[in-house]
């Protein structure tokens, strides 16, 4: 798989590139991540990429014409042409889609990402009309620039590639895993699993050795070596976690009648809390 990144600061990727899964990846050749200066394609002395905006306000736009340039010098087919199954040309925006798994699972079965970094008060406009499939936005804050949001995008994209990851389970079995795998967790080669697909739920919690620190023990569930038990202290724990955290996730889950049980009991225990309180 390539990435090709369009920005004003390539030398940005040169640590974030650099540690873990994604060096390997591209050591091993799975990935290849080309970062291209902007600058590079303009025309003038002062290697100019930003102009005023039309129309008057603050700040400056990046201009569309080193934009083309680089695009053009890229080899990509026409924006009408493109399959954009295999290859994609996103676009860096807090105006965009927002980017979640899902999204990073759909991008990781693709040949080719071209990811385009904004600056200032953005980019003009006809860029994203004229060459990208998708304007795509991290989160709702305003980051400086659209470098640290496409290491992002890469990041969670390139730990889906098949065996980037030591065990290819732990990118199923986590948050926001869009598979329920509840039926499959049950067995593997017979064996009952501790793990569950979330179904759209965030995760439990992890707890690693010792099992008591500063007094503190981990839960007695974890302690019984009994998978079954294990399994369903996950699940309430991932719940619980998403009910306080994240509960508009609930309403697109995956849930059993027992999950349903366990997040009535949840949340009239928080309502009791509340009450408690007041
Ligand atoms: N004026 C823009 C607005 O109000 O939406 C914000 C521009 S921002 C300062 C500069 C660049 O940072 C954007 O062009 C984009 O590439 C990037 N950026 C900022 N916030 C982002 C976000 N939430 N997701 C993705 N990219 C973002």
């Amino acid at each position: 798989m390539r990435f090709d990144i369009l920005t004003i600061f390539p030398g940005f990727f040169d640590s974030v590139l650099d540690y873990g899964i994604l060096k390997r990846a591209q050591v091993t050749g799975q990935v290849q991540v080309a970062r291209h200066d902007l600058r590079d394609f303009t025309h003038d002395r002062h290697r100019t990429v930003d102009d005023r905006p039309f129309g008057g306000g603050e700040g400056m736009v990046l201009k569309a014409e080193p934009i083309f340039d680089a695009f053009e010098s890229l080899g990509l087919s026409a924006k009408e042409q493109r399959d954009t199954s295999r290859e994609t040309v996103i676009m860096l925006s807090a105006q965009g889609r927002p980017f979640s798994q899902s999204m990073a699972h759909e991008l990781a079965g693709m040949d080719r990402v071209v990811i385009l970094c904004g600056r200032y008060e953005g980019i003009d406009e006809r860029v994203n009309e004229m060459l990208c499939d998708r304007e795509v936005s991290i989160g709702d804050y305003v980051l400086s620039g659209g470098e640290l949001a496409a290491a992002i995008l890469v990041d969670a994209v390139v730990r889906l590639l098949p065996g980037a990851l030591g065990n290819p389970d732990s990118a199923r079995f986590e948050s926001f895993g869009a598979e329920d795998v509840a039926e499959e967790s049950m067995t593997t080669d017979g064996v009952p699993r501790a793990t569950h697909g979330s179904g759209g739920l965030l995760e439990y919690p992890h707890y690693t050795r010792p099992a008591e620190f500063r007094g503190v023990p981990i839960p007695e569930a974890l302690m019984s070596g009994n998978h079954e038990v294990i399994k369903r202290w996950r699940r309430r724990m991932s719940l619980e976690k998403t009910l306080r955290n994240r509960p508009d996730l609930l309403e697109k889950a995956t849930l059993t009648d027992d999950d349903e049980r366990t997040l009535r009991k949840l949340r009239a225990g928080i309502r009791g809390a509340m009450e408690q309180e007041m």
